[in-house]
């Protein structure tokens, strides 16, 4: 097997509709994914890796490190650089200095605990927001969830219903808004067309800036929480 300069797991996937072997990288699981149509196609699918070497290499060295929620490690949140800081004890996260403190009673929890206080922020801002436009726009959506989306950061169900990646809060406070803005202005415009954009520009300005943000920042957010 090809030894790769940056350590990152292949998974070999049998999947008896493909069609020929191929090979990608996803972002979301930080991992090399090698699809294969049947199991005895396994050392043609090692090949195509060993084939593919330098360019999973190439893109996998500029690929950002894991951010693992550790005591003193660095995350991205609300788009800056913060230190994770363990406190022994119970209560919510907050911020002070560039620095997020994480109660928790013992230090075994802390990576959990991260995770989820991190979610609750993500909810407490995406749901301030969403609603500031949904009132700016006059109207209303059914409900608002948070999860570790892998697709899509955000997305707006016919029956009204706002779902969002908590991996949201990671991003400058102006990106996390017009993430929102998107999908409130969805309850209206179930497309991506000229009148759509408008309302989302007359929420937040400009939103070229925005979108730049999120396709140049994705493997970014990916990063966050990530094992090391
Ligand atoms: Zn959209």
């Amino acid at each position: 097997m090809p030894t790769l300069r940056i350590n990152v797991p292949v998974r070999y996937v049998i999947r008896p509709r493909a069609r020929r072997v191929s090979l990608r990288i996803d972002a979301a699981k930080r991992e090399v994914i090698v699809v294969l149509p049947r199991a005895r196609d396994r050392k043609r699918a090692e090949d195509l890796v060993r084939d593919k070497a330098s360019w999973l290499e190439e893109h996998l060295s500029h690929w950002p490190l894991p951010m693992p929620f550790i005591p003193g490690g660095v995350i991205l949140f609300r788009g800056k650089e913060f230190v994770l800081a363990h406190e022994i004890g119970r209560g919510a996260a907050h911020e002070a200095d560039n620095r997020l403190i994480v109660p928790c009673p013992e230090a075994a929890s802390f990576s959990g605990r991260t995770r989820r206080a991190l979610i609750t922020l993500a909810r407490e801002n995406l749901t301030t927001q969403a609603q500031l436009h949904a009132d700016a726009l006059g109207v209303e959506f059914s409900a608002l969830s948070v999860r570790d989306t892998a697709s899509r950061w955000g997305s707006c169900s016919a029956a009204g219903r706002l779902n969002f990646s908590w991996r949201l809060i990671c991003t400058p406070p102006e990106v996390l808004d017009y993430v929102c803005a998107h999908e409130v202005a969805h309850l209206i415009e179930h497309n991506h067309g000229p009148r759509f954009w408008a309302l989302v520009d007359g929420r937040v300005g400009d939103s070229k800036p925005h979108k730049r943000w999120m396709r140049d920042n994705s493997a970014r957010l990916f990063a966050v929480g990530a094992e090391a």
